[in-house]
């Protein structure tokens, strides 16, 4: 399978110049269905609320803490179901596409991801920015295709 990438990992935000990118934007349709990558237990799900810059909804976030102790991040997501602490095996679905596309964040461990798109506990309204410093502790740059 082969996916259109509309924002890549580590560059600045086409939104938010100030904010590293800390996944892959992955184009789909509203609806389309999101699965996971790897096998493990959902920790945490939730609202990303809104952008500052446009206003729009960013829909809703899925972190998965992956068996093989990494972690991943499912973004502007429309969760299927209320998962938080069940688990899930590779391939389940878990959500639908909130709107054009999936962001998928990676992390070493569920630090990283635990919060979906940033490393703290106060997105949306912290003024936090992810940084080069950030990336290397935190995330990993997604394999896809
Ligand atoms: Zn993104």
């Amino acid at each position: 399978m082969s996916y259109t990438l509309t924002q890549d990992y580590g560059v600045r935000w086409s939104d938010n110049a100030s904010q590293l990118h800390t996944g892959l934007d992955l184009a789909a349709p509203k609806g389309a269905a999101v699965y996971a990558v790897k096998s493990g237990q959902i920790t945490k799900q939730g609202s990303l609320g809104y952008s500052k810059v446009s206003g729009e909804n960013w829909g809703n976030y899925i972190v998965i803490n992956n068996d093989d102790g990494t972690a991943s991040g499912y973004l502007h997501v429309e969760p299927t179901k209320s998962f938080v602490n069940n688990r899930v095996n590779a391939g389940d679905q878990i959500a639908v596409v909130y709107k054009n596309h999936l962001h998928l964040n990676y992390c070493p461990s569920v630090t990283g991801c635990q919060h979906g798109a940033f490393p703290n506990d106060t997105f949306p309204t912290s003024s936090y920015k992810a940084t080069t410093t950030d990336l290397a502790r935190f995330y990993y740059r997604p394999k896809i295709g």
